[in-house]
C-alpha cells in the first residue's frame, strides 16, 4: 500500500498541497474542522504573485481557472493622508495580467476544492491529539471521537496549529489589533465610499493606527483598522464610538467608511511567530503555512502557504521510496525561502504602525516596488 498523508486543516495551504499530491496519485486527506465550505464567510481579498501563490497554482493545474476569477484591477492602490489628501495613486495597465491580481480568498478557496474529489475533504473534523505509532506514522484523534491514522501527518492548520507543539515550542507575540467592517452592496447602497475606495485597496495611514478598505469581487467593502496592541481589551473595539474617537480630526470621508460599517465591528488579535523560528526535524510529520511561519499579514502569508504545499508535494512525487528525505529537503528549502521574508513582513508591520509611517509609506511605495505591498 501507498504513504498514507493526513493533512490537518483545509486553508489554502492544506487544500493546495492535497490537490497537488492527488495529481501525482498520492493518497491525501484533509481534515478540516469547520462542518462546511460556507460555515465562514472568507471575508476579504488576497494578491496573488507570480512567483509563489500563482505558481502553485499552475502546479496545481489550475492557473487557466485562476485567470478567469481573478481581478487584475484590484491591484489599483491609493494612499491618503488624514487630511483627505491623495498621496500616491497606482493604476495597474489596463488588461495587463502580469503583476499580482486580486481575488476573493473565499472563491480562491472554492477553486481548490472544487479540483478535489468529494471524499478528499473531511468536514467537521477537528484535530485534538496526535500520537506516534510503534511502527511509524501517527494516530489521531479528532474532537468528535473519531480516529484514524496516517504514515505522513502534515499539520495545515493554521495561526493556532495543534501539530506545532510535536516540532517547535513557539510563543506567539501580539503583534496588532485589526478591527473589521463591512459594507456589503457598496455601489448601490454607498456609492460615495466605493469610488473613494476604487477597485482595489485603500490606506491612511495615521500615528500608531491605520485605517485601510478594499473591494472585494461580490460587490462589498471591506475595512480594517490597524492599530498597535495598548493593552485595552479587544472588546473595547466592538463599539463604533469608540473607534471614532480615534480618528478624531481626519477627513469625514474617511471615517464616514467606520459609521457606514453594517453591524458592530469585530476585533482580533493578529499574532506573530519569531522570525527564524525553525525545528530539527521528526519522522512523519511537518508543518506548512501559517503553522510553520505565522508572519504579520503584509501579503505573504497566503502566498508562501500555497508555494509551501505546492513545494512539499514535489518533493514527495519525486522521491515517493523515501518520505523522509523528501520532508527534510522541503524543511530545508521553506526555512531559507521564509526567513528573509518573516523578517521583512515585520519590518513593514513596524514600520506601518509607527509614528513616522505616512511618510515611510510614501518612500516605500515610490522606491520598493520589489517588496510586497502592505495587505491592508
Ligand atoms: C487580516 C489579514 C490579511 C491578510 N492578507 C493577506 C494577503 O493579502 N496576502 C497573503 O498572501 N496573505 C494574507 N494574509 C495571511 C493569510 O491569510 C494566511 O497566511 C493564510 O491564510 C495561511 O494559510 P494556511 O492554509 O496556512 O492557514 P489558514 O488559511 O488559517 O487555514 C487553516 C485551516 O485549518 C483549519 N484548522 C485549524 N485548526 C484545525 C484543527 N485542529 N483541525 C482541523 N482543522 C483545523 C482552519 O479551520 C482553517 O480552515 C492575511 C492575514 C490576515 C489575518
Amino acid at each position: 500500500m501507498g504513504m498514507r498523508v493526513a493533512i490537518a486543516g483545509g486553508g489554502l495551504g492544506g487544500l493546495t498541497l492535497a490537490r497537488i499530491l492527488r495529481r501525482h496519485g498520492i493518497d491525501a486527506v484533509v481534515y478540516e474542522r469547520e462542518t462546511s465550505r460556507s460555515a465562514r464567510p472568507q471575508g476579504r481579498s488576497l494578491d496573488l504573485h507570480p512567483e509563489s501563490g500563482q505558481q502553485a497554482l499552475a502546479a496545481a493545474g489550475l492557473a487557466g481557472r485562476f485567470r478567469s476569477r481573478a481581478r487584475p484591477e484590484g491591484e489599483e492602490h491609493r494612499l491618503l493622508a488624514p487630511s483627505g489628501r491623495t498621496l500616491v495613486h497606482h493604476v495597474p495597465d489596463p488588461g495587463s495580467f502580469s503583476g499580482r491580481p486580486e481575488i476573493d480568498r473565499g472563491v480562491l478557496r472554492d477553486l481548490l476544492l472544487d479540483s478535489l474529489p468529494g471524499d478528499a475533504v473531511r468536514w467537521g473534523r477537528r484535530l485534538i491529539a496526535a500520537s506516534p505509532r510503534p511502527g511509524g506514522g501517527w494516530e489521531l484523534t479528532f474532537q468528535d471521537g473519531h480516529r484514524s491514522s496516517c504514515d505522513l501527518l502534515v499539520g495545515a492548520d493554521g495561526a493556532r496549529s495543534v501539530v506545532r507543539p510535536l516540532l517547535a515550542d513557539v510563543r506567539l507575540s501580539h503583534v496588532a489589533t485589526l478591527v473589521e467592517l463591512t459594507v456589503v452592496d457598496a455601489d448601490r447602497r454607498r456609492p460615495g465610499l466605493a469610488e473613494l475606495v476604487g477597485p482595489g485597496n485603500l490606506w491612511c495611514v495615521g500615528e500608531n493606527r491605520i485605517l485601510a478598505a478594499q473591494r472585494l469581487g461580490d460587490g462589498s467593502l471591506r475595512i480594517g483598522i490597524t492599530l498597535r496592541p495598548d493593552g485595552r481589551p479587544l472588546d473595547t473595539w466592538r463599539d463604533k464610538r469608540a473607534l471614532l474617537d480615534l480618528f478624531g480630526g481626519w477627513d469625514p470621508r474617511l471615517t464616514a467608511l467606520i459609521e457606514a460599517g453594517d453591524g458592530r465591528p469585530a476585533p482580533r488579535a493578529i499574532e506573530a511567530m519569531p522570525a527564524g523560528t525553525r525545528w530539527p526535524g521528526r519522522p512523519g510529520v511537518t508543518l506548512i503555512g501559517d503553522a510553520a511561519h505565522l508572519m504579520p499579514p503584509v501579503g505573504e502569508g497566503a502566498n508562501q502557504a500555497m508555494l509551501d504545499g505546492a513545494e512539499l508535494a514535489a518533493r514527495l512525487a519525486a522521491g515517493p521510496a523515501d518520505p523522509e528525505a523528501a520532508i527534510r529537503a522541503y524543511e530545508e528549502g521553506m526555512f531559507t525561502r521564509i526567513g528573509p521574508i518573516a523578517e521583512m513582513s515585520a519590518r513593514i508591520q513596524a514600520m506601518m504602525l509607527s509614528p513616522t509611517a505616512a511618510a515611510d509609506l510614501v518612500r516605500f511605495f515610490t522606491t520598493g516596488p520589489a517588496e510586497p505591498a502592505p495587505a491592508g
